[in-house]
Formats: structure tokens, sequence, C-alpha cells
């Protein structure tokens, strides 16, 4: 029987496994269904970590993340897993109250923030030259591109030094929640764990609901491209509120481009994994409206992925019932926050405690409205 068996090896997973291990919590096995960890989700991810986001707990797991993500750099010597771009926020007017108001509260954690006009935006980024008149920017020089796939890969590797144990190509296929136990249905076998923590990313509800048991969780469909740019760029992360697009450079010949939410359920076992043509001509149209060198640049491939949406756009994080843990509930904005939400997980799970307002059964499982959490907005 294991101590604790972890479902699901994505950034969340595998956050969780290296804090349990670090923990002492007995023996720790993480199951993860494809061949590799980081493969769905936290793969598909643009990688931005920023401290712009519109919840004090949020902003205390970004900065504890950007300690294990700069601990996981540091093991593995991987040099390019954070690239130190920064992020510049593009704005109208009627959203310069709401930004100057995160711009305030940055500066007061002491966290470097800038308003800058136009012509500031323009001579620091000349291949800004389309940015329209009346556009400001909030930048925020110390925000990161976290390469998720090499920190959760470095992160398995770490916990399996300190003695993890990993099945990949494990698909779980049930969960039974018993009163001294937990069995784990897998791939003709039946594991035995004390507790049992899922971290299936948008899998997580539907393995709860094997053991009979649900939680309010609703997938919905993000898109990301990728595009290459021939002649170079030499821009920093950039985010266009008015129609909520982003752009994360990816080295100096390609960028991600981001903005194709879909806020309605999606089946994480059939969905459309590529991006819509519609997606690709409103990137196409974002970036050349942005940038006049746009012109020469090229799809080179689109995706698709889910995210977890909750009734108040909190994680679910703790005890189900007896033994059984989950955390998920990503809002769209779960790799700058996961390591350290793995590192409570575990932490909640050991101690079997609870954090009442990210309790899994605080909301009932009924339908609610999905609404993105990686947002300014309150
Ligand atoms: C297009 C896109 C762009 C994004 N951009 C950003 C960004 O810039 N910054 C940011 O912070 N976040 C971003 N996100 C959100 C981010 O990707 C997620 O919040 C994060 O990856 C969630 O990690 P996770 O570990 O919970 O889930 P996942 O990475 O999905 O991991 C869950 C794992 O569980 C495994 N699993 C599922 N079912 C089973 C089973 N039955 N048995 C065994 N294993 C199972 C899966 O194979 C998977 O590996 C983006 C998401 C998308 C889709």
């Amino acid at each position: 029987m294991y101590d604790l068996v972890i479902i699901g090896g994505g950034v969340w997973g595998t956050a969780a496994a290296l804090a349990a291990v670090e923990a002492r919590h007995g023996s720790v096995l993480l199951l993860e269904a494809n061949p590799y960890v980081a493969g769905e989700s936290s793969a598909k991810a643009g990688g931005i970590v920023t401290d712009l986001v519109w919840n004090a707990e949020d902003l205390s797991w970004v900065t504890r993340s950007r300690e294990l993500f700069a601990a996981a750099q540091r093991w593995s010597e991987d040099n390019s897993m954070i690239r130190h771009y920064g992020m510049l926020t593009l704005f109208s007017q009627s959203q310069a109250e709401l930004v100057q108001r995160r711009a305030d509260g940055l500066l007061d954690k002491g966290i470097p923030a800038e308003l800058w006009d136009l012509n500031q935006i323009v001579r620091t980024y000349p291949e800004l030259d389309r940015v329209a008149d009346g556009v400001r920017g909030l930048w925020t020089p110390n925000d990161w591109y976290v390469n998720p796939t090499a920190y959760a890969t470095a992160t398995l590797s770490a916990a399996v030094a300190k003695g993890l144990s990993v099945k990949l190509s494990y698909r779980v296929k049930s969960i039974q929640v018993e009163d001294s136990k937990v069995l784990i249905e897998g791939p003709g076998e039946t594991l035995v764990a004390a507790k049992v923590l899922v971290a299936a990313g948008t899998w997580t509800r539907k393995l709860v609901q094997t053991a009979g048991l649900d939680i309010p969780l609703r997938p919905y469909r993000v898109q990301l491209a990728s595009l290459n740019f021939p002649v170079g760029h030499h821009l920093p992360i950039l985010w266009e509120l008015v129609s909520d697009m982003y752009i994360v450079p990816d080295g100096e010949h390609n960028l991600l481009a981001g903005d194709g939410t879909q806020l309605w359920e999606h089946n994480p076992d059939d969905y459309q994994t590529t991006g819509d043509d519609a997606f690709k001509l409103s990137i196409a149209q974002g970036v050349i409206g942005l940038s006049s060198r746009a012109e020469q640049a090229g799809l080179r491939s689109s995706w698709a992925g889910l995210c977890g949406g909750t009734p108040d756009r909190r994680p679910l994080l703790g005890a189900v019932t007896d033994r059984l843990y989950v955390a998920c509930g990503d809002e769209g904005f779960g790799v700058m926050r996961g390591p350290a939400i793995g590192e409570l997980a575990a932490r909640l799970v050991a101690e079997d405690a609870a954090v009442p307002h990210l309790n899994p059964n605080r909301h009932p499982s009924t339908d609610f409205t999905i609404r993105p959490g990686f947002t300014l907005e309150e």
C-alpha cells in the first residue's frame, strides 16, 4: 500500500509530488497517463508568469512559484527554463482606472510597474508601430516566460531522486474510496493507497465521479498559435487588454499568440485540439494590428487546450471526502501559480488540513457560468 498516490503529472501534480517527498510523506507514487509529464494543458501553455493578477492570494502563489521555478532551473541547470522578457499590458482609456489601481497595488508591494504613453511604448519597442492613438501601456519588468515542460520534467527528476515512484503511460480508470484505503484501478491492476490526490487537470472531475462523488469544475477551451518571424523581432510579453490577446516571445524568430478563449464547457476526452480558422484569422489580424513587421510573419502551428473553471474562479484544493483530495480549477493561469499550489495541496494532504475558501465542496456541483480567471477584474 502506498501512503500517497498522486494522479496527474502536469505542473500541479509534479509540484505536489516533489513537495510530498520532501516532506517525507512516506511512500509516494505519481501516475501519469502520457509517456511523459506535462503532456496536456501544461505543455500547451504560453508560459506567462506575471504579478498582474486580481487576487492577493494569487499574487502570493506567483511569488512562491517564482522561487520554486528558480530552484528547478538551478538544479536542472537548464538556463532556458526562465526568460526575463518583462510584460507590457496595452490598454485603452476605458480601462485606465482599473489598470492604474492594479499598478498602484503592485507598487505598494514593492513590485516595479510603470505607466507608459504611446511615445514611450514605440521608443522602447519600435516594432509596435501600429499601436493605436490613445493606447497606453503598463510595463511590469519583473514578468517572465517559464517553460512549463522543462519545469515539470526537472521537478519530476528531483522528486525521483528524493524517493518518488512513478508510473508513466498509466491511465487511471477509476477510484474507489473505502474505510481504511483507496483502490485505484489502472491498466490491468488495482493499486492501494492510504490517500489519493487527483491533480489530473480538467479530467479531475471525471475521476472524482468514478468514486461516486462530484466537484464543481467545468473545462473550457483556450487556443494558442505559434508564429514564425523570418526577420526576427524584439518584443516583450504583450497583453492587449482591448481584445484580450497576448503574445509571448519564443526565441528571436517565433512568437506565441493567443486570444481564443471559449467560455463554455468542453469534454477533455473529445474536443478540437487544433486552432479554429476564426482564431487563426483573428490572431493574424491582431498581431498585424500592432506591428507592420508582422505582415512578414507566418503561422507555424496552432493548438487548443482546456482550462478548469470553478464557480468563484478560485481553485479546488483539499479533501472531497476522507482520503480523496483534489488540486484543480486552474482558471487559465495555472502555470504561474502551479508550483505553489502543488506545494499547498501536498501540505493539505499530509496534515489532513483544509483551507475553507478553497475547499472543493464549498459550492454545489451544479452548472455555473464560466468566467476567466486571468483578468484584471475582481
Ligand atoms: C492555450 C493555453 C495557454 C495557457 N497559457 C498560460 C500561461 O501563459 N500562463 C499560465 O500560468 N497558465 C497558462 N495556461 C493554463 C495552464 O496551462 C494550466 O493552468 C496548467 O497547465 C494546469 O496544470 P495541471 O497540472 O493542473 O494540468 P495538466 O497539465 O493538464 O496536467 C494534468 C495531467 O493529468 C493527467 N491525467 C489526466 N487523466 C488521467 C488519468 N486518468 N490517469 C493518469 N493521468 C491522468 C494528464 O495526462 C495530464 O498530464 C494556459 C492554458 C492553455 C490551454
